[in-house]
This record gives structure tokens, C-alpha cells and sequence, in this order.
């Protein structure tokens, strides 16, 4: 009876932590694979724009079935060619999520162009079109969709706003290589997408980036902007000479970070499944909880399941998110909180203001906690999840 007793007890308030270890909220997941292909770059004579760079654009390329993939050093590398290529500069806004990693909204600042913060529809935590359409101003050249933690945006409407006006629409896909919007995949919707292959990502590389077009003009600008803007065609008279036409930067992936990439992107679709398999476990768990709520997925959506979310219902509950956030931490769960609105920091609030008419995206962050989810995770530990919050929550209800 005592213990039954005690394993209710949080163990912040004295009572036993689930778990004895740390449970990230991601993690990469290499094996032997990734480990043989970086063996051989390292065998070989290319260790940058060589072969295994050549592989892994020809591939992601074919998987996602578009035109163009450039492979670039980071998610936010790939947000800047695209920015760049999308024409934005002094003068433009461009209309983006405030719910998003804050390399999204640099990358229109890059570009001396004003970032502009439409709410997102609370359900779906994504861009709202209606909210897009608030924002827009003679001025506007583009929004930056971001499927937020892999769920799509609502495309349809969006696009169409887009072509109204004819503005540039960027997918900041890093959180949804394999998502799918009315059957069609994230990252061939817009004029231009983005994916991320840092190390929490669903294709981890250590860093790494790469952009998506259809749109050869496009692809030919992001090429140039990628290598110092060095262009070589048509074929200089001389070998050593090339021309420079635009101030770009270094932007490359390695031969090495690509080899990985070839691997884990032939990884993508079990891992895939295997995140929508204990996505869908804790569905099922925490549909009885009353204090908590769970992002609506349209049925015409198939999710990317980068990050798993819960909202609190604060009413229900008698602590704060903070106590319930440091609950679960202090039971060994990663929890995490994606993310803190890009408006709220501070060269935000000091270069653009409070823009205000973002109740949503506001009221969201109040309740938002990412639970552990990544390939490699294990059923005990998505039954010690599970576990956890329960304990938690119901401990602290109202
Ligand atoms: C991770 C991420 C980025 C940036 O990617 P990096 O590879 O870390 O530079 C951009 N946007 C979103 C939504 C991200 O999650």
C-alpha cells in the first residue's frame, strides 16, 4: 500500500522519478551505415563538392520528386539562398509564423527585408490563411510557411493568396521531410522549400541543409549564392579563370555530412513509421487526460512527427506550465518547449516592436510541452512517457 502509494507522488514533490536517466526529446539515430559511407569519404580523395555532395542531391531530389536539391551547410543556410532568390530586400515584408525556430524570421532580416508575424491557427499551430490575408500590404513580396513540428500548413488557401498577388512562397520544411498535404509532398508545395539535417532533425548529419525548386531560375540564383557567387559558365577561355557575379557565401555541405545524409534519407521512411506508431500511442494515453489537449491533424495531412506537443488546459490544473515542466523534467523527461514567439526576443522587440494581433500564437506558449519522440526510442521508454505525464497530471489537477 506505502509504495503504491509513493509511485503517485511526483518525484519534484519526494515520490520516485519514472526513469533513472535522462530521456532527450530527440536524437539522431546512426548506425553502421552512415558510419561506412563517412569511412569512405574519408578513404577518398573528395572531402567537399565531390561524389557523395552529387549522390545525395540526385536522391533527396528523386525521393521528393522535384526539379532541383542543393545541398547547403545548414536549415538556415538553405533559408537564406531562398530568400535571396525569392528577390527580398529593403522595403519588403514578408509575412512568416511567430511559432517557429527564430532562423526562419532571420532569414527575411538577412535580406534587409521586414519580417511580418501572422497568428496561427491554435488547432493546427500552423500558419492561419485568414491571419496571412490580415497582414498583407502593398508592400508584401512573400510569406515563409513553416509546417510546424511536421504537420502541413493549410496550403491550399495559402497558395492561393499567394497567387493573388503574386508573391514568393517559401516552405520552411525542417521539420517535414516526408509530410504530405492532399497527397502531394511538403517541400514540392511552394516555390521553394527548406529542410534542416541538424542532429535533432528527422535526417540528422551533424549540420546540413538543403533547398528544394522546381524553378530553374531559382535553382540557378540559390547555386551561385552557395559558392561565393563564382559562376563558371559559359566556359571561361582560360582554366583558372571565373567570374563573380554576385557577393554570396560559403553555404557547401561536405562529402562527409552528405554521405550520412544518402543513409539516413534510405532510413527516412521506417523512421517515419516508427515516430507515427508512438505518436499515435500517446495519442490514445492522453486522450483521457481532461487537463490536456492535442493539436488537431486534418485528415487531408500526413504528419512529419518531428515534435509531439501537448497543451495544457492551465484551468484544469492547480500549478503553472513551469511546475508541470519541471515535473516531468525531474521524472527524467526531456521535455522541451518549441518555441518561445520569434517577437517576444529581444532584437525583435527592439527592432520591429510588439506587433501585437497574435493572441494565438501567444495563448499557445503558454501551454505548449514537447514530449520525447525520435526514431530510436524505445517501447519502455514511450511507456515511461506516458506514465510520466499521467502522474504528473493528474497529481496537479484542479
Ligand atoms: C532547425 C530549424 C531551422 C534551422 O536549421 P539549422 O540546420 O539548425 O540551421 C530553421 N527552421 C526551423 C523551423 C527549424 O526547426
Amino acid at each position: 500500500m506505502k509504495i503504491q502509494a509513493c509511485a503517485n507522488i511526483p518525484a519534484i514533490e519526494g515520490g520516485y522519478p519514472v526513469r533513472q536517466e535522462l530521456l532527450d526529446y530527440s536524437r539522431p539515430h546512426l548506425g553502421e551505415g552512415e558510419m561506412k559511407a563517412a569511412l569512405e569519404v574519408l578513404k577518398g580523395k573528395w572531402l567537399t563538392m565531390g561524389p557523395a555532395v552529387h549522390a545525395f542531391e540526385e536522391r533527396f531530389k528523386r525521393w521528393l520528386g522535384t526539379n532541383h536539391a542543393l545541398a547547403v551547410s545548414s536549415g538556415t543556410a538553405a533559408l537564406s539562398c531562398a530568400t535571396f532568390a525569392a528577390g527580398f530586400g529593403p522595403g519588403d515584408e514578408v509575412i512568416t509564423t511567430p511559432m517557429t525556430f527564430v532562423a526562419t524570421a532571420n532569414a527575411i532580416v538577412y535580406r534587409g527585408a521586414k519580417p511580418v508575424f501572422a497568428d496561427i491557427d491554435p488547432r493546427t499551430l500552423c500558419l492561419d490563411p485568414a491571419a496571412i490575408e490580415s497582414r498583407l500590404t502593398s508592400k508584401t513580396r512573400g510569406i515563409i510557411v513553416v509546417h510546424f513540428g511536421g504537420q502541413p500548413a493549410e496550403m491550399d488557401a495559402i497558395l492561393e493568396i499567394a497567387s493573388a498577388r503574386n508573391l514568393t512562397v517559401i516552405e520552411d520544411a525542417c521539420h517535414a521531410p516526408g509530410a504530405a498535404y492532399r497527397g502531394r509532398a511538403v517541400g514540392t508545395l511552394g516555390d521553394m522549400a527548406c529542410f534542416s539535417f541538424h542532429p535533432v532533425k528527422p535526417i540528422a548529419t551533424g549540420e546540413g541543409g538543403l533547398i528544394a525548386t522546381a524553378n530553374e531560375e531559382f535553382a540557378r540564383k540559390m547555386a551561385l549564392f552557395r559558392n561565393h557567387g563564382i559562376m563558371r559558365e559559359p566556359a571561361p577561355a582560360n582554366s583558372w579563370e571565373y567570374d563573380v557575379v554576385t557577393a554570396g557565401e560559403n553555404y557547401r555541405l561536405s562529402d562527409l555530412h552528405c554521405a550520412i545524409g544518402v543513409v539516413q534519407l534510405e532510413r527516412l521512411p521506417e523512421s517515419l513509421e516508427r515516430r507515427a506508431q508512438i505518436a499515435a500511442l500517446y495519442d490514445e494515453a492522453f486522450r483521457e487526460l481532461d487537463s490536456v489537449e492535442l493539436p488537431c491533424r486534418p485528415a487531408h495531412t500526413k504528419h512529419g512527427w518531428h515534435l509531439y506537443q501537448i497543451l495544457l488546459r492551465l484551468e484544469r490544473l492547480r500549478v503553472t506550465r513551469k511546475q508541470i515542466f519541471d515535473a516531468l523534467r525531474a521524472e527524467n523527461l526531456g521535455v522541451n518547449v518549441h518555441y518561445i514567439p520569434v517577437h517576444r526576443h529581444s532584437w525583435y522587440r527592439k527592432e520591429f516592436g510588439s506587433p501585437g494581433g497574435l493572441p494565438h500564437a501567444e495563448g499557445v506558449y503558454e501551454r505548449l510541452i514537447t514530449l520525447p519522440l525520435f526514431f530510436g526510442i524505445t517501447d519502455q521508454d514511450a511507456a515511461d512517457v506516458i506514465h510520466a505525464v499521467k502522474k504528473v497530471l493528474q497529481y496537479y489537477r484542479a
